[in-house]
């Protein structure tokens, strides 16, 4: 999923709210409501009784039939349910359903079973007690109102299942325990409407001045968000890729009639992308079905197994959904404090699309990662608060810090171990199709590398915060002397170990060392012949995760990489003034420190005094009252 999907969904509603300790302000009622019952059911605050619920069952087949009309936000479905018990003794079958909306009957063949709903969970009586392994078939038969995201385009309704209501519409068992080995979807529509959803298209058939629409998906399936569909009068543009097995599989874009003008040319990367993506991580893992994008309107995407849906397009967002093909849908995180194996993953390779196919851009994404994270001081990739929704699609920290991860990863065991050692965790009998967890994919990087990674997981997985470097250097002779210190923006990490690049510059690159920096104020040396160095440049590709570095030569410092947004404050660190370039747009000036309580600080010919200012880590807000708007920076104070 893309959070930009989250944050539009929660800006687009202007009613101020806070609950527990979400802070997810601007949201309406209703759909606040469906939020906190999508935290519920889907394991963001998952009862451990919940889960033990989940594993007692293996459900191998799910066949639904609904009846849905775009115009009017209700299901009417039947689902039977081919399931086997993983216990002895198994005398129910728990669902998850949203409280208020409807079951009808709950049968096995002409029996009727009872059950109870309430905490938003369906417990059955299977009337008997099953052994282990033993099979059973129920059918279900409900009705969903107001469950589904119904919105318009062009004057015409579009219907869709999505990441806050997936889970909400038919009962199913929504765990990160259990994937549905096997799905078939029969879906009734009034006539000119298409359905996007995961696996193959049957047929559509017409009767009754309906439609009726199969799609069957023949690979596992985490069902609790990856099973979608969205309904609409959709354009369907066909196209195919080459896969790397040789065969050509169908591609597949839903788009509104008026948008297949302009988004067909956007989207025809998408076979470049996918054999991109089948090179470095090996094949599609549904090559047998179809991959393909269905619009909608919801402002972010997800990745729908086979077919995300997209509220917008660009070579980013398509190459992120695609990623999750791989990265989160086939492997699936098994906890939502791994969440970064599918976020983190998907956003990596949505930046190697990026390295790939439009290289001059590739600075400018690690840029602009580096300075996202790197706003705030502290925050781990792994999601310590499981409870909070805020924590879990942190873009700052789940997204961009386990891109990093990634990326570190990738310079510490080299290009090809690093996609190897992703290869044989994609290609793991134990987690392909199925469910991981870090310490899966810790021990793939380990196996292929030969490399203990505890400390680098340690640092960048579990630890909070980045270094920022100091390298002081001076030239003796035919050597360039470094001496590398490090300071660390969060107390929970007290040194980040790692190999760092460093080049010696005098008209072009004199020499090019990578020094193993283990501990602080080290020295290094580098051989630079008779070359009188003029500038060392530290991290030139962007390997590490730092920022706020200094290079000194004697006393003379070499500015850090500038920032591209006109606001700039400078020295960082500083210990006396800080300048601000631009003041004469700024207004006010407020610091706060790790009480993160605002000061108003005065500002003199475009100076601020912060002698008065113990040493640490500081956030800056500056105003600029003409147009409204408020600038963050942070500093790093040192006297
Ligand atoms: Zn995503």
């Amino acid at each position: 999923m893309n959070y930009k999907g989250i944050l539009n969904l929660h800006s687009r509603f202007k009613i101020p709210f806070t609950f527990n300790h979400m802070h997810l302000k601007d949201i309406t009622y209703p759909l606040l409501i469906l939020l906190s019952v999508f935290y519920t059911l889907t394991g963001f605050s998952q009862p451990g009784s919940r889960n033990i619920a989940a594993a007692e069952t293996d459900v191998t087949y799910q066949e639904m039939h609904v009846e849905i009309d775009p115009a009017i936000n209700r299901v009417d479905g039947e689902i039977t349910y081919f399931f086997s018990s993983r216990i002895d003794h198994l005398s129910r079958f728990v669902l998850d359903y949203a409280d208020g909306l409807s079951v009808n009957y709950i049968k096995r063949g002409n029996s009727d079973l009872t059950y109870t709903h309430a905490d938003n969970l369906i417990t059955i009586d299977l009337g008997k007690d099953l052994h282990m392994d033993e099979k059973d078939t129920i059918l279900i038969s409900f009705s969903s109102v107001n469950a589904l995201k119904q919105e318009m385009h062009a004057g015409v309704p579009v219907i869709s299942t999505d990441l806050d209501l997936a889970t909400l519409w038919y009962p199913g068992k929504k765990d990160l325990i259990d994937k549905i080995d096997s799905v078939d979807l029969y879906i009734t529509t009034p006539l000119g409407q298409r359905v996007a959803s995961n696996g193959v298209l049957v047929n559509v058939t017409e009767g009754n001045a309906r439609l009726f629409h199969h799609w069957k998906h023949r690979y596992p399936i985490a069902t609790t968000y990856l099973l979608n569909l969205a309904i609409t009068n959709y354009t369907e543009v066909k196209d195919s890729v080459l896969l790397s097995d040789g065969t050509t599989m169908p591609i597949l874009y839903y788009l509104y009639p008026e948008s297949v003008a302009s988004l067909t040319p956007v989207v025809s990367v998408t076979p470049d992308v996918l054999q991109f993506f089948e090179s470095r991580f090996g094949p599609y893992p549904f090559s047998k079905e179809k991959f393909g994008y269905a619009q909608y309107t919801f402002g972010g995407a997800l990745e729908v197994q086979t077919m995300p849906f997209m509220g917008f397009f660009n070579l980013d967002v398509i190459a992120h959904e695609m990623a999750h093909q791989w990265f989160g849908d086939m492997v699936t995180f098994g906890s939502w404090s791994d969440i970064w194996l599918s976020e983190g993953m998907a956003e990596y390779l949505s930046g190697l699309a990026t390295e790939a196919l439009k290289p001059t851009d590739w600075n400018g994404v690690k840029l602009s990662k580096i300075n996202s994270i790197t706003s705030m001081p502290g925050g781990s990739v792994f999601v310590k608060d499981t409870n909070d929704l805020s924590v879990i699609f942190d873009s700052r920290l789940t997204y961009n810090k386990g891109f990093y991860l990634a990326h570190m990863l990738r310079w510490i065991v080299g290009d090809s171990l690093f996609f190897e050692g992703c290869r044989q965790y994609l290609n793991d009998p134990k987690l392909r199709h199925g469910f991981a967890r870090t310490a899966d994919f810790q021990h793939h990087m380990e196996e292929v590398s030969g490399k203990d990674l505890n400390e680098f997981f340690s640092d960048w997985l579990y630890g909070e915060g980045f270094p920022s470097y100091t390298l002081t250097w001076n030239q003796v002779q035919d050597s360039v002397i470094v001496w590398v210190d490090q300071t660390q923006s969060d107390p929970s990490v007290s040194f980040f170990e790692m190999p760092i690049q460093v080049q010696a510059f005098r008209f072009g690159i004199v020499a090019d060392t990578v020094f193993n920096n283990t501990y602080n104020h080290q020295r290094f040396s580098m051989y630079v012949r008779n070359i009188n160095v003029s500038q060392l440049i530290f991290d030139p590709n962007k390997w590490i995760l730092s920022n706020f570095n200094k290079i000194i030569k004697g006393t003379v410092a070499v500015g850090d990489v500038p920032n591209e947004d006109p606001i700039v404050i400078y020295p960082n660190p500083a210990s006396q003034f800080i300048e601000i370039a631009n003041a004469s747009s700024i207004d006010e000036v407020e610091i706060a420190g790790i009480t993160g309580i605002y000061k108003q600080q005065e500002v003199k010919d475009g100076k601020v005094d912060i002698r008065e200012l113990l040493p640490g880590y500081y956030i800056i807000r500056l105003r600029d009252r003409d147009h409204d708007k408020v600038s963050i920076r942070s500093l790093i104070i040192q006297h």
